[in-house]
This record gives structure tokens, C-alpha cells and sequence, in this order.
């Protein structure tokens, strides 16, 4: 199946949940989340009851969403998880947390995960002082995450730091706004991971 390229908000909707894809006016009233909108379609308001997999498909589905990736690309990290030794539900959260385009948008480099994404793609951003154009690199305790000292990625960067910093940085992370780069300071711990969903119901539904 191709990439979705409809509206964001249908998404949130359908889900019935925040998934913060489109920057800025995640964090307004006018979000439709916000104001009420339902789930979309003619039948979009009914209620109907949810079975057990639904649930469990539900919070994969929210969790995939909210991070912006293919099937495949998802399923490829939770195996990644479950071979890693630990509780896999977390190990997952960690993973997605530290791929190189959330972290990018964490640190408020980009407005959206879908920008930051972009920014990778097109080469405005450095780790360790290396260009790196890829936006699913998993990176670790230590790494830094830089824009590169060009005119156009720092203009672009420069639109979103104070926003995101004024709406807070992650205490895992550190921001050094000055020179454009972040840092991770160490894997975020369950406490630490924004995303409300429950990572065990998804661990349940691929463990069929
Ligand atoms: Fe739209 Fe953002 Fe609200 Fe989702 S969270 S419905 S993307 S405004």
C-alpha cells in the first residue's frame, strides 16, 4: 500500500486520538480533536462494539500513525525490539523515540515528525558532525544531532526552536540553541515517552 497523503486531522480523527501531525496547530483550540469533530465517514458517529483485536489493532494503528511509517518499516522495528533483551513493548517505544526524525522534531528543529522527515531527506541535518539522509537511523546515548551550518537550514530551523522550546524539550535531551544541535543524554526510560498508548496490546497483537 502507498504512502497516505490525504489530510492529517483525518487521521487524529479516525483514531480518535492526538497524533500531533501538523505542527503548530496540534497545540490550538481549532483542532478538531479539540473541538469535538468525529471519526470521518457517513458513519463515523455510530457506535459499534470493539473487539479485543480491534483494540489491540487500534493501538498499533495510533502508535504506527503517530510516527508516520509504513507497515513493513513498523513491523521491522518491533522484531528489532523483540530480539533486543528487555521488556519488547519498551524497547520499542525507545527505538522509535531515538530515530533520527523524532529527534529532530523533539528538539524543535521542525514543526511536525512529517517536516522533520523532510529536513533529513534534503540534507539539513548533521550527527556527530556527519550529513546523514537518513531519517529512520536509530541513534543512542551521546549522539549529537546537528543542523548544518548552512543559511537555509538554520533559517528553517530558526522558525520552530522558540515555539517548540517554549512548549518544552524532553528532559532526556539537550538543547544547545546557539549552535543548532542537540544531544542525547540517554535513552529515555517508559516514564520518559510521550506517547499514550498501551505499547502491550501491540506486543499482544504481533505475538499472534
Ligand atoms: Fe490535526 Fe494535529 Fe489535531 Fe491531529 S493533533 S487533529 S493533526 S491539529
Amino acid at each position: 500500500m502507498g504512502r497516505y497523503t490525504g489530510p492529517a486531522c483525518k487521521i487524529c480523527r479516525r483514531q480518535a486520538m492526538k497524533l500531533f501531525l501538523k505542527g503548530d496547530r496540534c497545540y490550538m483550540a481549532k483542532c478538531p480533536i479539540e473541538t469535538g469533530r468525529p471519526p470521518p465517514g457517513m458513519h463515523g458517529q455510530r457506535r459499534s462494539k470493539v473487539s479485543a483485536y480491534g483494540v489491540q489493532l487500534r493501538e498499533k494503528q495510533r502508535l504506527r500513525r503517530m510516527f508516520g511509517m509504513q507497515e513493513a518499516q513498523f513491523r521491522l522495528f518491533f522484531e528489532r525490539a523483540l530480539r533486543t533483551r528487555g521488556i519488547t513493548g519498551e524497547k520499542l517505544l525507545q527505538s522509535l523515540e531515538l530515530r533520527l526524525d523524532d529527534l529532530v522534531y523533539r528538539l524543535g528543529f521542525a514543526p511536525s515528525r512529517r517536516a522533520a522527515r523532510q529536513m533529513v531527506n534534503h540534507g539539513h541535518i548533521a550527527v556527530n558532525g556527519r550529513k546523514t539522509t537518513i531519517p529512520s537511523r536509530v541513534l543512542k546515548a551521546g549522539d549529537k544531532i546537528q543542523v548544518r551550518d548552512r543559511q537555509a537550514s538554520r533559517d528553517y530551523a530558526t522558525r520552530f526552536m522558540d515555539i517548540a522550546e517554549s512548549r518544552g524539550i524532553p528532559g532526556w535531551l539537550q538543547l544547545r540553541k546557539a549552535q543548532f544541535e542537540g544531544e542525547v543524554l540517554h535513552v529515555p526510560t517508559r516514564e520518559e515517552i510521550a506517547p499514550v498508548v498501551n505499547e502491550q496490546l501491540i506486543v499482544e497483537l504481533y505475538s499472534k
